[in-house]
C-alpha cells in the first residue's frame, strides 16, 4: 500500500486554509496532491470518491477536515465502512471510541510506512509481510481486513463478489508489469515508457514489487506517483522497515515519548507525596500558635503608626500635602 503525504491544508486565494464545505469540494486538491488512485487497492480512478479515515457519520466534526481525506474507489470505501461498523458496533446514542483509538488500530497510508506492511506476490496476491514482529503482523492483518484487499479471484473460501474487480485488475497489472520487466531487460523499451504505462495501469505496489531489483526504476516509480512519501524508502528505493522509521525524538526532556506504532498505556496516577506532607517532613510547616504573639506585636506597632495625621499624595506632583 503506497505511503502518501497529502501535505498541509491547501491555501485559498486570500492566503487562508481552504474550507471544504461540503467535503466533496476537496476532490480537486486531493487529486492534485495524491493522484487519481485508490489509497488502498491502488487502482486508477475515473471517479474519485473522498474517503474519510474517521467515518463522517460517526465523527461529524471530522467531515470537512483536510487531514481526514483520502481518495478511494467505491469497493474499498464500502468495505471499509462495513468493516468498521462491524468491529466497533457504532450505535446511535452510545458513546463512540475516541478518534485516537480508532486510528491506532490500523495502519494508514497517510500516517504509516504502509510500503512495509504487505508483500505482493505472483498474480498480485497480497500477504502480510512476514518480517514484521507479532504485534505489527496483527495490526497489518486488521488493516488488510479493513478493505478486504486479500480477497482474490480463485480463492474458493473467500472469493470477491462480481462487483469487486480489484484483485482481477491487480492480477492484470502484475502480468503487464512482468512483461514490461522482460522487455526492459531485453532493451526493447525505455524506462520512460514503463513509467508511463505504470501510471496509466496503476497498482503502484505491484510495479514496485516486480521491479524490486532495479533501484533506478524504484526511484522513478516513487517520483512518478504524486504524493508518495520518499522518507519511507532507503537510497536503493526499498521500503524502510517499520521499526526503522520511528517518530522524531522530542527535544523537551520533561515530555515523555510514546511510539506512534503502539497503543499508549493509560497514564498512571502520580504516587508523589502531597505538598503538605513534604512541608511537614522537611520542617517547613510551623504551627500557628508560635507565630501569633509576633503578629500581636506587629499589629500594635502598626496601630501606632496609623494614628499619625492622615496625609496623601497630590495627584499633580510628588509633594506631600495635608488634607483639610
Ligand atoms: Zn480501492
Amino acid at each position: 500500500m503506497r505511503p502518501v503525504d497529502r501535505g498541509s491544508c491547501p491555501i485559498d486565494e486570500g492566503g487562508v486554509p481552504k474550507k471544504f464545505h461540503p467535503y466533496t469540494k476537496a476532490q480537486k486538491d486531493i487529486i492534485n496532491r495524491l493522484g487519481e488512485y485508490c489509497s488502498y487497492c491502488e487502482r486508477p480512478l475515473s471517479n474519485v470518491a473522498i474517503e474519510h479515515l474517521l467515518p463522517k457519520k460517526w465523527y461529524p466534526s471530522c467531515q470537512e477536515k483536510w487531514n481526514n481525506f483520502l481518495p478511494t474507489c467505491l469497493n474499498c470505501n464500502t468495505n471499509k465502512r462495513w468493516s468498521m461498523e462491524k468491529r466497533w458496533k457504532f450505535k446511535e446514542g452510545e458513546s463512540l471510541p475516541s478518534e485516537k483509538t480508532v486510528l491506532a488500530l490500523y495502519y494508514w497510508p497517510d500516517r504509516d510506512n504502509t510500503a512495509s506492511i504487505f508483500k505482493y506476490g505472483e498474480g498480485g496476491i497480497i500477504e502480510i509481510n512476514l518480517s514484521l514482529n507479532p504485534s505489527q503482523k496483527l495490526k497489518a492483518q486488521i488493516t488488510l481486513d479493513l478493505t478486504k484487499l486479500e480477497r482474490y479471484d480463485g480463492n474458493d473460501e473467500d472469493p470477491p463478489p462480481v462487483t469487486d474487480r480489484r484483485s482481477q485488475k491487480r492480477r492484470e497489472a502484475w502480468n503487464i508489469a512482468k512483461q514490461q520487466l522482460d522487455d526492459l531487460n531485453n532493451k526493447n523499451i525505455t524506462t520512460k515508457s514503463v513509467i508511463q504505462l505504470a501510471k496509466a495501469i496503476g497498482f503502484w505496489s505491484v510495479w514496485m514489487t516486480v521491479f524490486q531489483e532495479d533501484s533506478e526504476m524504484l526511484k522513478l516509480l516513487i517520483d512518478a506517483f504524486p504524493g508518495t512519501r520518499k522518507d519511507c524508502f532507503d537510497d536503493l528505493g526499498h521500503p524502510v522497515p517499520l521499526q526503522e522509521n520511528p517518530p522524531k525524538p522530542i527535544e523537551n526532556p520533561s515530555l515523555r515519548q510514546e511510539s506512534r506504532y503502539t497503543i499508549a498505556d493509560v497514564l498512571p496516577r502520580s504516587q508523589e507525596p502531597s505538598l503538605l506532607d513534604w512541608l511537614e517532613a522537611s520542617g517547613r510547616l510551623m504551627s500557628r500558635e508560635d507565630r501569633e504573639s509576633e503578629y500581636a506585636i506587629d499589629e500594635e506597632e502598626i496601630a501606632a503608626l496609623m494614628s499619625v495625621e492622615d496625609t496623601t499624595y497630590d495627584d499633580d506632583g510628588d509633594e506631600l500635602v495635608e488634607e483639610d
